[in-house]
Protein backbone atom coordinates (compact mmCIF):
# COMPACT_ATOMS: atom_id res chain seq x y z
CA UNK A 1 0.00 0.00 0.00
CA UNK A 2 1.41 3.36 -1.28
CA UNK A 3 1.73 5.86 1.42
CA UNK A 4 2.13 9.73 2.51
CA UNK A 5 2.08 10.63 5.91
CA UNK A 6 1.13 13.87 7.05
CA UNK A 7 3.78 16.25 8.43
CA UNK A 8 2.42 16.24 11.92
CA UNK A 9 3.31 12.03 12.38
CA UNK A 10 5.77 11.31 9.47
CA UNK A 11 8.70 11.79 11.62
CA UNK A 12 8.06 10.45 15.12
CA UNK A 13 8.44 7.00 16.36
CA UNK A 14 4.79 6.02 15.46
CA UNK A 15 4.66 7.75 12.50
CA UNK A 16 7.46 5.20 11.06
CA UNK A 17 6.27 2.13 12.90
CA UNK A 18 2.61 3.17 11.22
CA UNK A 19 4.54 3.50 7.67
CA UNK A 20 5.88 0.25 7.89
CA UNK A 21 3.38 -1.50 8.82
CA UNK A 22 0.67 0.03 6.53
CA UNK A 23 3.21 -0.87 3.51
CA UNK A 24 3.05 -4.42 4.26
CA UNK A 25 -0.91 -4.02 3.35
CA UNK A 26 -1.90 -5.31 0.00
CA UNK A 27 -5.52 -4.85 0.25
CA UNK A 28 -6.06 -8.66 -0.43
CA UNK A 29 -9.31 -8.36 2.27
CA UNK A 30 -8.57 -12.00 3.56
CA UNK A 31 -8.57 -10.66 7.07
CA UNK A 32 -12.34 -9.61 6.38
CA UNK A 33 -13.13 -13.67 5.62
CA UNK A 34 -12.32 -14.46 10.18
CA UNK A 35 -13.07 -10.51 11.56
CA UNK A 36 -16.01 -11.52 13.72
CA UNK A 37 -17.14 -7.52 13.83
CA UNK A 38 -16.91 -8.14 9.78
CA UNK A 39 -19.26 -11.62 10.28
CA UNK A 40 -22.04 -9.86 12.21
CA UNK A 41 -21.74 -5.87 10.44
CA UNK A 42 -20.92 -7.00 6.45
CA UNK A 43 -19.38 -3.40 6.52
CA UNK A 44 -16.22 -3.08 5.06
CA UNK A 45 -15.80 -0.25 7.62
CA UNK A 46 -16.19 -3.00 10.05
CA UNK A 47 -13.32 -5.30 9.18
CA UNK A 48 -9.90 -4.96 9.25
CA UNK A 49 -9.46 -3.69 5.70
CA UNK A 50 -11.67 -0.79 6.25
CA UNK A 51 -10.15 -0.11 9.56
CA UNK A 52 -6.87 0.27 7.86
CA UNK A 53 -8.10 2.83 5.30
CA UNK A 54 -9.89 5.02 7.99
CA UNK A 55 -6.50 4.87 10.01
CA UNK A 56 -4.25 5.58 6.85
CA UNK A 57 -6.37 8.36 6.27
CA UNK A 58 -6.07 10.16 9.52
CA UNK A 59 -2.22 9.70 9.53
CA UNK A 60 -2.46 11.05 5.64
CA UNK A 61 -3.82 14.27 7.93
CA UNK A 62 -7.77 13.85 7.03
CA UNK A 63 -10.16 15.05 10.44
CA UNK A 64 -11.30 11.69 12.00
CA UNK A 65 -15.12 11.97 13.17
CA UNK A 66 -17.10 10.01 15.71
CA UNK A 67 -17.60 7.59 12.90
CA UNK A 68 -14.33 6.66 12.04
CA UNK A 69 -14.29 6.45 16.42
CA UNK A 70 -17.43 4.43 16.18
CA UNK A 71 -15.61 1.97 13.96
CA UNK A 72 -12.52 1.69 15.68
CA UNK A 73 -13.98 1.20 19.19
CA UNK A 74 -16.25 -2.14 17.42
CA UNK A 75 -12.50 -3.65 16.86
CA UNK A 76 -12.77 -6.11 19.47
CA UNK A 77 -8.50 -5.80 18.91
CA UNK A 78 -8.75 -9.77 19.09
CA UNK A 79 -6.06 -9.76 16.46
CA UNK A 80 -7.37 -12.75 14.01
CA UNK A 81 -6.57 -10.59 11.37
CA UNK A 82 -3.28 -10.82 11.75
CA UNK A 83 -3.41 -14.16 12.20
CA UNK A 84 -5.01 -14.44 8.89
CA UNK A 85 -2.91 -12.08 6.77
CA UNK A 86 -0.24 -13.53 4.75
CA UNK A 87 2.00 -10.63 4.52
CA UNK A 88 2.19 -10.04 8.39
CA UNK A 89 0.65 -6.89 8.64
CA UNK A 90 0.59 -6.00 12.83
CA UNK A 91 -2.85 -4.79 13.01
CA UNK A 92 -3.22 -4.58 16.87
CA UNK A 93 -0.15 -2.28 16.52
CA UNK A 94 -1.58 0.32 14.40
CA UNK A 95 -4.72 0.50 15.33
CA UNK A 96 -3.38 1.54 18.79
CA UNK A 97 -1.75 4.29 17.12
CA UNK A 98 -5.20 5.09 15.29
CA UNK A 99 -7.08 5.01 18.48
CA UNK A 100 -5.08 6.91 20.27
CA UNK A 101 -4.52 9.50 17.37
CA UNK A 102 -8.87 9.93 17.08
CA UNK A 103 -8.85 10.07 20.49
CA UNK A 104 -7.03 13.16 20.89
CA UNK A 105 -9.13 14.31 18.50
CA UNK A 106 -12.23 13.05 18.91
CA UNK A 107 -14.17 14.04 22.05
CA UNK A 108 -16.72 11.99 23.75
CA UNK A 109 -20.19 12.29 24.85
CA UNK A 110 -20.41 12.86 28.80
CA UNK A 111 -21.85 9.64 29.37
CA UNK A 112 -19.31 7.78 27.27
CA UNK A 113 -16.29 9.35 28.84
CA UNK A 114 -17.88 8.82 32.33
CA UNK A 115 -17.95 5.90 32.21
CA UNK A 116 -14.82 4.81 30.95
CA UNK A 117 -13.21 7.10 33.52
CA UNK A 118 -14.83 4.98 35.85
CA UNK A 119 -14.03 1.61 34.81
CA UNK A 120 -10.31 2.93 34.12
CA UNK A 121 -10.56 3.94 37.88
CA UNK A 122 -12.05 0.71 39.18
CA UNK A 123 -10.71 -2.30 37.48
CA UNK A 124 -7.04 -1.67 37.86
CA UNK A 125 -7.68 -1.25 41.32
CA UNK A 126 -7.47 -4.53 43.11
CA UNK A 127 -8.81 -3.49 46.36
CA UNK A 128 -11.29 -1.07 45.28
CA UNK A 129 -12.53 -3.65 42.31
CA UNK A 130 -12.74 -6.03 45.00
CA UNK A 131 -14.95 -3.86 47.65
CA UNK A 132 -17.29 -3.24 44.37
CA UNK A 133 -17.64 -6.66 44.13
CA UNK A 134 -18.46 -7.76 47.36
CA UNK A 135 -21.06 -5.21 47.65
CA UNK A 136 -22.61 -6.15 43.76
CA UNK A 137 -22.80 -9.93 45.08
CA UNK A 138 -24.55 -9.02 48.36
CA UNK A 139 -27.14 -6.70 45.99
CA UNK A 140 -27.11 -9.87 43.68
CA UNK A 141 -30.86 -10.78 44.44
CA UNK A 142 -32.36 -6.89 43.68
CA UNK A 143 -30.93 -6.61 40.35
CA UNK A 144 -32.22 -7.88 37.03
CA UNK A 145 -31.73 -10.57 35.90
CA UNK A 146 -29.61 -9.51 33.00
CA UNK A 147 -27.36 -7.58 35.59
CA UNK A 148 -27.15 -10.43 38.18
CA UNK A 149 -25.71 -12.77 35.83
CA UNK A 150 -22.42 -10.54 35.21
CA UNK A 151 -21.61 -10.19 38.84
CA UNK A 152 -19.85 -13.98 38.79
CA UNK A 153 -20.41 -16.40 42.25
CA UNK A 154 -17.56 -16.37 44.90
CA UNK A 155 -15.02 -19.33 45.04
CA UNK A 156 -12.55 -20.73 47.12
CA UNK A 157 -8.77 -21.26 46.54
CA UNK A 158 -7.21 -24.20 47.74
CA UNK A 159 -4.22 -23.94 49.62
CA UNK A 160 -0.94 -22.07 48.21
CA UNK A 161 2.01 -24.31 48.59
CA UNK A 162 4.92 -23.41 51.05
CA UNK A 163 8.00 -21.68 48.85
CA UNK A 164 10.06 -24.57 49.62
CA UNK A 165 12.47 -24.98 46.23
CA UNK A 166 15.61 -23.73 45.40
CA UNK A 167 14.11 -23.04 41.35
CA UNK A 168 11.55 -20.19 41.64
CA UNK A 169 9.11 -18.03 39.45
CA UNK A 170 7.23 -14.96 40.22
CA UNK A 171 3.38 -14.33 39.43
CA UNK A 172 1.23 -11.68 37.74
CA UNK A 173 -1.68 -11.70 39.82
CA UNK A 174 -3.48 -8.99 37.80
CA UNK A 175 -6.31 -6.36 38.82
CA UNK A 176 -9.25 -8.34 38.58
CA UNK A 177 -8.50 -12.26 38.72
CA UNK A 178 -7.73 -12.18 42.28
CA UNK A 179 -11.49 -11.42 42.80
CA UNK A 180 -13.34 -12.89 40.19
CA UNK A 181 -10.99 -16.05 40.21
CA UNK A 182 -8.98 -16.58 43.51
CA UNK A 183 -8.26 -20.33 42.76
CA UNK A 184 -6.62 -19.66 39.35
CA UNK A 185 -2.86 -18.62 40.67
CA UNK A 186 -3.22 -20.96 43.67
CA UNK A 187 -3.59 -23.77 41.44
CA UNK A 188 -0.63 -22.56 39.00
CA UNK A 189 1.65 -22.60 42.68
CA UNK A 190 0.08 -25.71 43.65
CA UNK A 191 0.85 -27.60 39.75
CA UNK A 192 4.11 -25.77 39.88
CA UNK A 193 5.48 -27.42 43.06
CA UNK A 194 4.99 -30.11 41.88
CA UNK A 195 7.29 -29.96 39.35
CA UNK A 196 9.84 -28.55 41.81
CA UNK A 197 9.07 -24.78 41.47
CA UNK A 198 7.79 -21.94 43.90
CA UNK A 199 5.89 -19.87 42.47
CA UNK A 200 6.07 -15.83 44.42
CA UNK A 201 3.86 -13.52 44.72
CA UNK A 202 5.91 -9.89 44.81
CA UNK A 203 4.57 -7.09 47.41
CA UNK A 204 3.12 -4.16 45.61
CA UNK A 205 2.42 -5.53 41.97
CA UNK A 206 -1.05 -5.27 40.92
CA UNK A 207 -2.36 -4.46 37.70
CA UNK A 208 -0.33 -4.42 34.12
CA UNK A 209 -1.78 -1.80 32.46
CA UNK A 210 -4.10 -3.32 30.18
CA UNK A 211 -7.29 -1.95 31.12
CA UNK A 212 -5.36 1.76 30.80
CA UNK A 213 -4.20 0.65 27.52
CA UNK A 214 -7.06 -0.52 25.82
CA UNK A 215 -9.26 2.59 27.27
CA UNK A 216 -7.10 4.74 25.60
CA UNK A 217 -5.17 6.27 28.48
CA UNK A 218 -1.94 5.08 27.36
CA UNK A 219 -0.04 7.74 29.58
CA UNK A 220 -1.83 6.06 32.92
CA UNK A 221 -0.88 2.42 31.25
CA UNK A 222 2.65 3.20 31.17
CA UNK A 223 2.56 4.75 34.77
CA UNK A 224 0.69 1.07 35.42
CA UNK A 225 3.91 -1.01 33.65
CA UNK A 226 6.57 1.46 35.42
CA UNK A 227 4.69 0.66 38.92
CA UNK A 228 4.50 -2.84 38.47
CA UNK A 229 8.50 -2.61 36.89
CA UNK A 230 9.46 -1.53 39.98
CA UNK A 231 7.47 -4.01 42.38
CA UNK A 232 8.98 -7.07 40.58
CA UNK A 233 12.52 -5.69 40.09
CA UNK A 234 13.77 -7.01 43.46
CA UNK A 235 13.08 -10.62 42.57
CA UNK A 236 13.96 -10.41 38.60
CA UNK A 237 17.60 -9.22 40.41
CA UNK A 238 17.25 -12.47 42.91
CA UNK A 239 17.32 -14.69 39.82
CA UNK A 240 13.56 -15.56 39.04
CA UNK A 241 13.59 -18.03 36.33
CA UNK A 242 10.50 -16.75 34.55
CA UNK A 243 7.38 -14.21 34.97
CA UNK A 244 4.66 -16.51 35.05
CA UNK A 245 0.24 -14.96 33.95
CA UNK A 246 -2.29 -16.78 33.96
CA UNK A 247 -4.35 -14.35 32.29
CA UNK A 248 -3.40 -14.51 28.33
CA UNK A 249 -4.76 -10.66 28.03
CA UNK A 250 -2.32 -9.67 30.61
CA UNK A 251 0.41 -11.87 29.05
CA UNK A 252 0.36 -9.91 25.60
CA UNK A 253 0.59 -6.53 27.12
CA UNK A 254 3.57 -8.14 29.70
CA UNK A 255 5.44 -9.57 26.90
CA UNK A 256 5.10 -5.95 24.72
CA UNK A 257 6.41 -3.85 27.85
CA UNK A 258 10.19 -3.68 26.13
CA UNK A 259 8.17 -2.29 23.19
CA UNK A 260 5.81 -0.09 25.36
CA UNK A 261 8.52 1.37 27.60
CA UNK A 262 11.52 1.39 24.94
CA UNK A 263 11.78 5.41 24.28
CA UNK A 264 12.05 5.43 28.31
CA UNK A 265 15.47 5.97 29.01
CA UNK A 266 15.05 4.79 32.48
CA UNK A 267 13.09 2.07 32.01
CA UNK A 268 13.36 0.53 28.30
CA UNK A 269 16.18 -2.23 29.72
CA UNK A 270 13.94 -3.35 32.98
CA UNK A 271 11.16 -3.41 30.47
CA UNK A 272 13.02 -5.30 27.64
CA UNK A 273 14.04 -7.63 30.80
CA UNK A 274 10.56 -8.69 32.12
CA UNK A 275 9.31 -8.95 29.06
CA UNK A 276 12.02 -11.80 28.13
CA UNK A 277 10.73 -12.95 31.63
CA UNK A 278 7.42 -13.37 31.09
CA UNK A 279 5.44 -16.67 29.98
CA UNK A 280 2.24 -18.07 29.82
CA UNK A 281 1.58 -21.19 32.20
CA UNK A 282 0.95 -23.32 29.32
CA UNK A 283 4.47 -22.41 27.92
CA UNK A 284 5.97 -23.60 31.48
CA UNK A 285 3.72 -26.52 31.55
CA UNK A 286 3.94 -27.78 28.19
CA UNK A 287 7.84 -27.45 28.81
CA UNK A 288 7.80 -28.93 32.44
CA UNK A 289 4.94 -31.33 31.63
CA UNK A 290 6.29 -34.72 31.13
CA UNK A 291 6.91 -35.42 35.47
CA UNK A 292 3.11 -34.07 34.94
CA UNK A 293 1.94 -36.86 32.72
CA UNK A 294 3.69 -39.67 35.29
CA UNK A 295 1.47 -38.14 38.52
CA UNK A 296 -1.78 -38.31 36.42
CA UNK A 297 -0.73 -42.17 34.93
CA UNK A 298 -2.57 -44.19 37.39
CA UNK A 299 -5.82 -42.04 37.03
CA UNK A 300 -5.79 -42.08 33.21
CA UNK A 301 -8.00 -44.30 32.21
CA UNK A 302 -10.11 -44.25 35.22
CA UNK A 303 -11.21 -40.72 34.84
CA UNK A 304 -11.39 -38.85 31.83
CA UNK A 305 -13.04 -35.43 31.90
CA UNK A 306 -14.60 -34.52 29.06
CA UNK A 307 -14.37 -30.56 28.65
CA UNK A 308 -14.35 -27.89 25.77
CA UNK A 309 -11.53 -25.44 25.10
CA UNK A 310 -12.40 -21.77 25.05
CA UNK A 311 -9.08 -20.90 23.72
CA UNK A 312 -8.87 -17.09 24.43
CA UNK A 313 -7.50 -14.48 21.34
CA UNK A 314 -4.90 -13.08 23.61
CA UNK A 315 -3.55 -16.78 23.74
CA UNK A 316 -4.08 -17.57 19.70
CA UNK A 317 -3.66 -14.66 17.76
CA UNK A 318 -1.65 -12.22 20.32
CA UNK A 319 0.94 -14.71 21.75
CA UNK A 320 0.37 -16.89 19.42
CA UNK A 321 0.15 -20.49 21.41
CA UNK A 322 -2.84 -21.91 19.96
CA UNK A 323 -2.72 -25.56 20.78
CA UNK A 324 -0.43 -25.89 22.98
CA UNK A 325 -3.33 -26.08 26.26
CA UNK A 326 -4.69 -28.59 24.17
CA UNK A 327 -1.94 -30.12 24.21
CA UNK A 328 -1.30 -30.60 27.76
CA UNK A 329 -4.93 -31.19 28.65
CA UNK A 330 -5.00 -34.24 25.67
CA UNK A 331 -1.66 -35.38 27.31
CA UNK A 332 -2.72 -35.23 31.07
CA UNK A 333 -5.77 -37.18 30.21
CA UNK A 334 -9.10 -34.62 28.96
CA UNK A 335 -11.41 -35.51 26.50
CA UNK A 336 -11.50 -32.27 24.20
CA UNK A 337 -15.14 -31.77 22.62
CA UNK A 338 -14.85 -30.42 18.58
CA UNK A 339 -15.17 -26.33 19.07
CA UNK A 340 -16.24 -24.68 15.96
CA UNK A 341 -15.03 -21.45 14.57
CA UNK A 342 -12.28 -21.88 17.74
CA UNK A 343 -10.55 -19.12 15.82
CA UNK A 344 -13.59 -16.21 16.85
CA UNK A 345 -13.43 -13.91 19.35
CA UNK A 346 -16.10 -14.57 22.57
CA UNK A 347 -17.04 -11.18 22.79
CA UNK A 348 -15.43 -10.39 26.18
CA UNK A 349 -12.35 -8.37 24.40
CA UNK A 350 -11.50 -6.50 27.74
CA UNK A 351 -13.81 -3.51 28.76
CA UNK A 352 -15.53 -4.46 25.39
CA UNK A 353 -18.66 -6.43 26.90
CA UNK A 354 -19.48 -3.09 28.91
CA UNK A 355 -18.21 -0.18 26.33
CA UNK A 356 -20.01 -2.48 23.13
CA UNK A 357 -22.94 -5.12 25.13
CA UNK A 358 -24.77 -5.65 21.59
CA UNK A 359 -22.21 -6.94 18.95
CA UNK A 360 -20.84 -8.61 22.83
CA UNK A 361 -24.08 -10.54 23.58
CA UNK A 362 -24.11 -11.58 19.93
CA UNK A 363 -20.64 -13.14 20.10
CA UNK A 364 -21.17 -14.73 23.12
CA UNK A 365 -24.31 -16.56 22.36
CA UNK A 366 -22.22 -17.46 19.01
CA UNK A 367 -19.58 -19.14 21.16
CA UNK A 368 -21.36 -20.74 23.82
CA UNK A 369 -23.18 -22.95 21.25
CA UNK A 370 -20.02 -23.73 19.61
CA UNK A 371 -18.54 -24.51 22.75
CA UNK A 372 -21.60 -26.32 24.43
CA UNK A 373 -22.75 -28.23 21.05
CA UNK A 374 -20.11 -31.34 22.07
CA UNK A 375 -22.10 -31.77 25.53
CA UNK A 376 -18.70 -31.24 27.76
CA UNK A 377 -19.19 -31.07 31.29
CA UNK A 378 -16.92 -28.06 31.81
CA UNK A 379 -15.55 -25.48 29.81
CA UNK A 380 -11.88 -24.79 30.20
CA UNK A 381 -10.47 -21.19 29.31
CA UNK A 382 -7.30 -19.36 29.90
CA UNK A 383 -8.15 -15.50 30.53
CA UNK A 384 -10.12 -14.25 33.12
CA UNK A 385 -11.72 -12.22 30.77
CA UNK A 386 -12.94 -14.63 28.91
CA UNK A 387 -14.01 -16.78 31.74
CA UNK A 388 -15.88 -14.73 33.35
CA UNK A 389 -18.32 -13.56 30.76
CA UNK A 390 -18.50 -16.71 29.13
CA UNK A 391 -19.91 -18.10 32.97
CA UNK A 392 -22.69 -15.11 32.67
CA UNK A 393 -24.44 -17.03 30.06
CA UNK A 394 -24.05 -20.84 30.94
CA UNK A 395 -24.70 -23.11 33.68
CA UNK A 396 -21.96 -24.95 32.98
CA UNK A 397 -18.74 -24.51 34.93
CA UNK A 398 -16.18 -22.14 33.46
CA UNK A 399 -13.10 -22.41 34.90
CA UNK A 400 -9.01 -22.23 33.90
CA UNK A 401 -7.67 -24.45 32.65
CA UNK A 402 -4.62 -24.81 35.17
CA UNK A 403 -7.20 -25.11 38.09
CA UNK A 404 -8.87 -28.43 36.19
CA UNK A 405 -5.28 -29.42 36.05
CA UNK A 406 -4.61 -28.65 39.80
CA UNK A 407 -7.81 -30.88 40.91
CA UNK A 408 -7.00 -33.61 38.46
CA UNK A 409 -3.79 -34.42 39.65
CA UNK A 410 -4.72 -34.09 43.41
CA UNK A 411 -8.37 -34.42 43.29
CA UNK A 412 -8.65 -35.50 47.09
CA UNK A 413 -6.70 -32.32 48.41
S1 LIG B 1 -8.71 -7.19 15.61
FE1 LIG B 1 -10.46 -8.60 15.40
S2 LIG B 1 -12.28 -7.29 15.34
FE2 LIG B 1 -10.50 -5.96 14.99
S3 LIG B 1 -10.29 -5.87 12.75
FE3 LIG B 1 -8.97 -7.55 13.42
S4 LIG B 1 -10.23 -9.41 13.30
FE4 LIG B 1 -11.64 -7.62 13.21
S1 LIG C 1 -5.03 -9.78 4.85
FE1 LIG C 1 -3.29 -8.46 5.37
S2 LIG C 1 -2.58 -7.66 3.38
FE2 LIG C 1 -4.67 -8.44 3.06
S3 LIG C 1 -6.02 -6.65 3.40
FE3 LIG C 1 -5.87 -7.72 5.35
S4 LIG C 1 -4.17 -6.71 6.43
FE4 LIG C 1 -4.01 -6.13 4.25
Amino acid sequence: MQTNLAAFIKDTAEGKEADAILRKCTHCGMCTATCPTYQLLSDELDGPRGRIYLIKQVLEGATPTAKTQLHLDRCLTCRACETTCPTGVRYGRLVDIGRHLVEARVPRGLIESTWRSLLNAVIPRPALFSSLLFMGRLARPLLPRSLSRKIPQSTVARSWPKASHTRKMLVLEGCAQPSLSPATSAAAARVLDRLGISLERAVGAGCCGAVSFHLNEQEKALDTMRRLIDAWWPYVEQGVEAIVITASGCGVTVKDYGHFLGQDPAYAAKAKRVSELAKDISEVISVEGPRLREARGERREAEKPRVAFHSPCSLQHGLKLNGKVESVLTELGFELVAVPDAHLCCGSAGTYSILQPELSRRLRDNKIAALTGGMPSAILTANIGCQAHLQGATTLPVRHWIEALDEILSPSC
